[in-house]
């Protein structure tokens, strides 16, 4: 086990030892296949507490409680489970699918936000599973990475937001999906989508009929009854130090639009996120490729890894091409989105 600044890293022999860090209350991280998790243990409250204190996380964003074993999730929810969310768990868990469900009394209040729902999902990451596993507890994790910041896909952006804050980290290769779980909210009387991820809208339609999408997903409108449903969506969200300006609409338009840009701004170090189909058409910038325009998992991946290489590279101002709302591209774009603090020019 090797030691940077007092927190240990692990390799994936050592992960008995990682788990008994989480049994004593401390604070491990851990790869999953959406980005790095920041873990602890979801029934001590003290251990929970430090998630958000190393984080900088304002206490009213709920956490999703990470489990290794469907059956598992019985004993932290209320109510039977319901069809509906038996289907969900057969289909899409072990995978980057959290439930939102009513709370056993047992789950504390800090780890929901204060809220009555608990969020739950099995991660499909072998790392991640057996950490859990060997740990025997349900796992409260958020992204492993400084609150506000681009989310961690590689154990680098793990170390680089949070070395000397957290006991440990699991080291693993690239999370591959890199953009974070769906949550869907099963607690009320209709399934509503609060966070668009690796399970596509699409799929979960197809197992439960109608679902609402909530207004925060598309929209930076949110309004206090939104706020109580979902408190992380007021938050500033995966921001580089860069501006960011996203240009969405006519995908002809949007290259000669990010040219424009890039000419009214000549006086700043500009960085362009490109598809692989546009990015020879800039000139004089720093262009980064996240990916084929025609392989939205390929750019899933790419997207926060790039926003945190510009700035490593000084870049003040990054514009990003918009890519198409449909299957990964919505929770694509809602990331890209928060990025920009819905500076969006629409063409
Ligand atoms: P993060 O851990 O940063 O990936 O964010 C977790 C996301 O899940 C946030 O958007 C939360 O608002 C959402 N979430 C977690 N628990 C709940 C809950 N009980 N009800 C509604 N949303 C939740
Ligand atoms: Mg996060």
């Amino acid at each position: 086990m090797k030691l940077i600044e007092g927190t240990k890293i692990f390799k994936k022999s050592e992960i008995e030892e990682a788990a008994k860090l989480l049994q004593q209350g401390r604070l491990v991280a851990f790869p999953t296949e959406t980005v790095y998790g920041l873990g602890a243990n979801a029934l001590d409250k003290a251990a929970v507490k430090s998630i958000f204190t190393a984080k900088g996380r304002p206490s009213d964003n709920p956490l999703i409680v990470h489990i290794a074993e469907q059956k598992e999730l019985k004993s932290l929810v209320k109510r039977k489970l319901t069809e509906d969310v038996r289907e969900l768990i057969t289909n899409f868990w072990p995978g980057p699918l959290t439930i939102v469900l009513k709370k056993d009394d047992k789950v504390p209040a800090v780890t929901t936000g204060g809220l009555e729902t608990i969020a739950v999902r099995m991660p499909q990451h072998p790392l991640a599973l057996e950490l859990i596993k060997a740990a025997q507890l349900p796992i409260a994790a958020p992204s492993a990475n400084l609150s506000g910041k681009p989310s961690p896909t590689l154990f680098e952006h793990v170390i680089d937001d949070l070395v000397g804050k957290i006991d440990g980290v699991l080291a693993g290769g690239q999370a591959g999906i890199g953009v974070e779980s769906t949550v869907v909210d099963l607690s009320r009387e209709k399934p509503v989508l609060l966070r668009p991820g690796g399970v596509t809208y699409e799929e979960l339609s197809e197992i439960l009929g109608e679902v609402k999408i909530d207004p925060t997903v598309e929209t930076k409108l949110v309004n206090d009854d939104q706020r109580a449903i979902s408190p992380g969506m007021k938050y500033k969200h995966y921001s580089p130090q860069a501006e960011v300006i996203l240009v969405e609409g006519r995908v002809e338009e949007i290259p000669i639009k990010i040219k424009e840009l890039i000419s009214e701004n000549s006086d700043l170090k500009v960085g362009v996120m490109a598809t692989n189909e546009f990015s020879d058409y800039y000139k004089g910038v720093t262009i980064k490729e996240m990916g084929s325009r025609s392989n939205l998992a390929e750019i899933s991946t790419n997207i926060f890894k790039l926003l945190r290489e510009f700035d490593a590279e000084g870049v003040d101002k990054i514009i990003v091409e918009g890519l198409p709302i449909k299957g990964l591209g919505l929770a694509i774009m809602n990331r890209l989105r928060k990025s920009a603090a819905y500076q969006i020019i629409e063409v």
